[in-house]
């Protein structure tokens, strides 16, 4: 397999520069207010220079640049961009998996022979980005996607970073283990915690370590990761279809007003990843399982599709109550997923 993974250089800021040239040489962050509790979406390069990232409050960005340029987010505009992106990548290789506005995977393999071919390929995806968008993209390109996605982040902006195949273990190895695609805080914790800090070291675990580290499955797929080991195929954006979140009680519930709370919370991951990817959704759906383990799910469609938070919780809630109105019980799972799933069609909402 050969993959590589795209990633565009500050894209919300890289919009906004284009947009109004005049922020180029300045300190930029695009978040919420610096006066208020809003976080950094992106920040531009110049404005990384006094250590302003992403995630970070816009309070503390200010304090770190007081000259800085704030300005909110304007997603409708990013969307515009992104679609342009993406069709001039497919130009250059038609399988992609967009993981976010800004990002995916490219099954270069499957235009490419070999490494250097797909070094060229590569090339040719930053030009076309660069051409028809005047944004600046990085890539990563390897035998597997888990370190296309380290090595594209490895020279931003503008960078390229080919990983032959063979040295991917090698390669990952000296990297911070919170890099590794796969490793939330919580087990970054742990593993710093047992003196695991690079990817190398989480390779070298033996069993017995990893076992009393990260056990079942999740650990073991870390450390195949942190080897450089990754069987996942690029998957085309028709296979993603649905959106959920369920959450399983560790005792049933009957209160509606707690079923409700649960379901808009689940209702904010589900709009959390719809937004990630630009999409909208037209169908949104409640599931339902009592206390006797039957299921009952109930769907609602809309005209226009949506990503927002607050509708899809809304329109759930109602979903849940209708189906409760039914047939009353003791829950043991809520669950919240959305379907009808239509890349960038946000624009007609906002
Ligand atoms: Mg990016």
């Amino acid at each position: 397999m050969i993959v590589a993974h795209v990633d565009l250089d500050a894209f919300f800021a890289a919009v906004e520069e284009l947009e109004s040239p005049e922020l180029r040489e300045r300190p930029l962050v695009v978040g919420g207010d610096p006066h208020g509790r809003g976080v950094v979406a992106t920040a531009n390069y110049v404005a990384r220079r006094y250590g302003i990232h992403s995630a970070m409050s816009c309070a503390e960005a200010l304090r770190r640049c007081p000259h800085a340029v704030f300005v909110r987010p304007r997603k409708s505009l990013y969307v515009g961009y992104s679609r342009a992106v993406w069709d001039a990548v497919r130009q250059v290789v038609p399988t992609i998996e967009r993981t976010g506005m800004d990002e995916g995977y490219l099954a270069v393999g499957e235009v490419a022979r070999d490494f250097a071919a797909a070094r060229e390929i590569a090339e040719a995806v930053q030009s076309a980005v660069l051409g028809s968008t005047r944004l600046t993209a990085s890539l990563g390109v390897a035998t597997c996607k888990v370190v296309a996605k380290v090595a594209s982040d490895r020279r931003k902006p503008g960078g390229l970073t080919v990983v032959p195949p063979g040295r991917e273990a090698a390669f990952l190895a000296p990297f911070d283990v919170r890099l590794l695609p796969g490793v939330g805080p919580r087990a970054e914790h742990r593993l710093r915690a047992a003196g695991v800090t690079t990817i190398g070291e989480l390779a070298a675990l033996t069993d017995d370590r990893l076992r009393r580290l990260a056990p079942g499955r999740v650990g073991a797929m870390l450390r195949d990761r942190a080897r450089g080991i990754d069987r996942r195929g690029v998957e085309t954006e028709a296979e993603t279809v649905s959106i959920s979140s369920e959450e399983t009680f560790a005792q049933d519930v009957t209160d509606a007003e707690r079923l409700h709370d649960e379901v808009q919370r689940m209702a904010g991951h589900v709009a959390a990843r719809l937004q990630r990817s630009g999409d909208t959704a037209r169908t949104v759906t409640a599931k339902l399982r009592y206390s006797d383990f039957s299921i009952r799910t109930r769907s609602t469609t809309l005209a226009v599709g949506t990503d927002d938070a607050a509708r899809i919780g809304e329109l759930a809630c109602r979903l849940l109550d209708r189906a409760l109105r039914d047939r009353p019980g003791a829950l043991r799972l809520v669950g919240v997923g959305v379907s009808g799933l239509e890349p960038y069609r946000q624009l007609a909402l906002v």
